[in-house]
């Protein structure tokens, strides 16, 4: 039995040597030190040993046991250290090449001029309202005089969902909210930027665009009113030099109504091809609140007047950028929106 156990020791340790991983070596560390190990498979068999031998061949046991793991210690870390430094010649690292810069992005044309339009109209006392993108036929229309056989609706044809739930044409609805619930308060004065949707799709509208409407309501607000604040916000986005120029035209939901142009910004009044050489631009829609409007939001329209006006920031963009396509602005193309 001690021969045995000196051939196992003998056995462990060329093998122990020879070994070139920690996989391996865990199978050895099992193999001779396990439960079921070599060693322990002998020592089972002690009983059969004469008594005054066992504390000899037990002595044995327990010397080549520690042995063996002391190989396997020194072994194993060994194999690590030899696993590092292989790792590293392999993972070098060049500290001279430059490191990743993170890819910062930049803000879409259409929200630059939005927060420029919103800022303006703040500084004028306006506030930001807003309101559903998916709108009753009521808000939509209706409280806007529109009434379902009106053909002005034929000019803001729509997304139905059903014949009474809509993809709104404009942010108007969002006014009638607001002025429900600012009743009997006075003054109302906010913008209400945000998406609409018609059924148009050409180099100059898109199916969706974006809008911001402005409504000021109070006891003796005035046309004048109107034709100032436009006239400042227009100064401020388009540059001191710009003219405005009101001219009559219809919208269901003011009385009177007009269209406002600017001298063109390209020509400054002279006369081009994006002016048509008229050396004006429209840019906008305005007029004086329509007494049924007020009156369907539960104002009195002897008591209260006001007015109201609407734009599209992607017309206001083109122009400011000098942007002859609107879809580019839904293309993302990241070599055109990383000009802005
Ligand atoms: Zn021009």
């Amino acid at each position: 039995m001690k021969d045995e156990l000196l051939e196992i020791g003998k056995k462990a340790k060329e093998e122990i040597e020879k070994i070139s991983n920690l996989e391996g070596l865990n199978n050895l560390r099992v193999k001779y030190l396990g439960k079921r190990g070599e060693i322990t498979s002998i020592l089972r068999g002690i009983s059969n040993v004469e008594p005054q031998k066992r504390p000899e061949i037990g002595a044995i046991a327990n010397q080549i046991r520690a042995e063996i793991e002391e190989l396997i210690e020194k072994k194993t870390k060994a194999l690590k250290e030899e696993e590092k430094n292989k790792r590293m010649l392999e993972e070098t690292i060049d500290v001279t090449l430059p490191g990743k810069r993170c890819a910062f992005g930049n803000k879409h044309p259409l929200t630059k001029i939005l927060e420029e339009i919103q800022s303006i109209f703040l500084g004028l006392g306006f506030s930001v309202a807003e309101g559903p993108e998916v709108e009753t036929d009521y808000y939509n229309f209706e409280a806007l005089n529109l009434p379902k056989d009106h053909p002005a609706r034929d000019m803001q044809d729509t997304f139905f969902i059903n014949s009474e739930v809509l993809l709104r044409t404009h942010t108007s609805p969002v006014q009638v909210r607001v002025m429900e619930k600012a009743y009997p308060e006075l003054p109302v004065k906010i913008i209400c930027p945000g998406k609409v949707y018609r059924r148009d799709d050409d180099a100059t509208h898109s199916p969706m665009f974006t809008q911001v409407e402005g409504l000021a309501v109070d006891k003796r607000i005035t046309f004048s009113d109107l034709k100032g604040t436009l006239s400042k916000f227009v100064q401020i986005m388009f540059g001191e030099k710009t003219k405005v120029r009101f001219r009559p035209s219809f919208f269901p939901f003011t009385e009177p109504s007009a269209e406002v142009d600017i001298s063109c910004v390209i020509c400054a009044g002279k006369g081009c091809r994006v002016c048509g050489n008229t050396g004006w631009l429209e840019i906008l829609g305005a007029g004086m609140v329509h007494p049924k409007v007020l009156e369907m939001s539960g104002y009195n329209p002897e008591e209260a007047a006001g007015f109201a006006f609407g734009m599209g920031v992607e017309r206001i963009a083109m122009l400011k950028y000098g942007i002859d396509d609107l879809r580019l602005f839904y293309d993302n193309d990241l070599r055109f929106l990383k000009q802005f």
